[in-house]
């Protein structure tokens, strides 16, 4: 099985300025041929191929000495990021949507180069006598890594992120060996909340912890602040830039507790149960903004609905947690060769576990009461119990 690690980087200062320099390079690099495709278009309807730029690349790299200091394979993986993005784009013109236009990549919006294979360029663990572990990458030299954990399977791509001011390495391993676990005989239903984090079939609530708001106020706060102080179109200035700064730096711590939170609920839940039903998430519907409502008095122009705006941002927020923790429950599952079976969740919450009746009236608040028999449940332990028996029958059924 495939799994991907994350390792902080150690660079040194000049390491730093190197990496820096790469990074704007490959940057430089997409925005050129991003360019190239548009102008190209715009000009005479041609389409620019990445076999096409990819060939201009060996005499950029002769006559740009900057360019040619880095790995050819890196530059290559970044013009195939744009084809990418390119032939996402055409798609969805294809498919009668109105998407945009891939956009140049400002210092801001470009974070990553990636070398599709270990040792073209880059080579990990270089340095294996050296007593710690080093990432070898062209053009910047061996640099420490703060490898917390060992890594299981063949290294097969590896990526290097910034962060704010960190540097990161993630390496896309290949054969990872699963370990199975022993089966326990229990099975799960989970129904994941709004006011609870989840409520399991057995009747369990697992709570959101109680850093989550905290952490999530002090980001509201500081983002309030920073959009007062700095309203859209002020100019850029170093107080500006620390600020946005200082407000990312919170927003990724946590995103960090947040993710640890995700990691230790799931692998508690694999190691308890052989089976997991979880409801299938709306991934379209979650990153849809909510329709402006237009205003009465003024046609064309629409009502600023901060309520509902900060509703709908809450509800992007916790969608977003609930698509990672799944992700990380299923590659847990299957490492540990657990079944996780994904059930539609239409109706689970508004089912009466016990006779089957389905009525909105039955819910109210937190607790389910069914109209029909008098069943009394805790809402989403009802939903729960429902998810459960949805994907028993599911699986009997194949
Ligand atoms: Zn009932």
């Amino acid at each position: 099985m495939k799994r991907s690690f994350k390792f902080r980087l150690r660079p040194t200062v000049k390491q730093v300025q190197a990496l820096s320099a790469c990074l704007a390079n490959h940057r430089e690099l997409y925005n050129a041929a991003l360019q190239e495709r548009r102008e190209a278009w715009r000009r005479s309807a041609v389409t620019v191929s990445y076999g096409m730029q990819s060939k201009q690349l060996k005499d950029i790299r002769r006559v740009r000495d900057d360019h040619a200091r880095w790995s050819f394979s890196s530059q290559q993986a970044t013009l195939r990021r744009l084809n990418l993005a390119m032939e996402a784009f055409f798609r969805r013109v294809k498919a009668g949507q109105t998407p945009g236009y891939p956009r140049y990549k400002g210092e801001r919006w470009f974070d990553t180069v990636v070398w599709p294979s270990d040792r073209d360029g880059c080579r990990w663990d270089s340095t294996p006598d050296a007593g710690h572990i080093r990432l070898y990458l062209q053009g910047i030299g061996h640099i420490r890594v703060h490898a917390h954990r060992c890594i299981a399977g063949r290294v097969k791509t590896i990526s290097v992120k910034r962060e704010g001011d960190a540097w990161y390495v993630i390496l896309a391993c290949d054969e990872v060996p699963t370990n199975v676990l022993p089966p326990t005989g229990r099975v799960t239903g989970i129904d994941l909340g709004v006011s609870e984090f989840a409520a399991l079939a057995d009747g369990t609530l697992i709570r959101n912890p109680a850093w989550w708001r905290q952490t999530e106020e002090r980001l509201t706060k500081a983002a309030r602040r920073h959009s007062l102080r700095y309203p859209p179109g002020c100019t850029r200035s170093k107080r500006k830039v620390r600020s946005s700064q200082n407000l990312a730096k919170i927003h990724r711590g946590n995103a960090r507790k947040r993710l640890d939170f995700h990691h230790k609920l799931a692998l508690n839940l694999v190691r308890e149960n052989d089976i997991l039903v979880h409801e299938a998430l709306n991934i379209a519907g979650m990153v849809r903004a909510p329709r402006p409502k237009p205003n009465p008095d003024r046609p064309g122009e629409f009502l600023a609905n901060r309520a509902a705006a900060k509703a709908a941002l809450n509800k992007r927020i916790l969608d977003a947690g609930w698509a990672q923790f799944l992700t990380i429950l299923t590659a847990k599952a299957e490492n540990a060769g657990r079944l996780t079976v994904v059930v539609n969740a239409r109706n689970s919450s508004r089912t009466c576990y016990q006779c089957g009746q389905v009525d909105a009236a039955s819910r109210a608040g937190i607790t389910f009461r069914c109209t029909t028999c008098g069943h009394e449940d805790h809402a989403d332990v009802n939903a729960a119990r429902n998810l459960l028996r949805a994907g028993l029958v599911l699986i009997q059924a194949e």
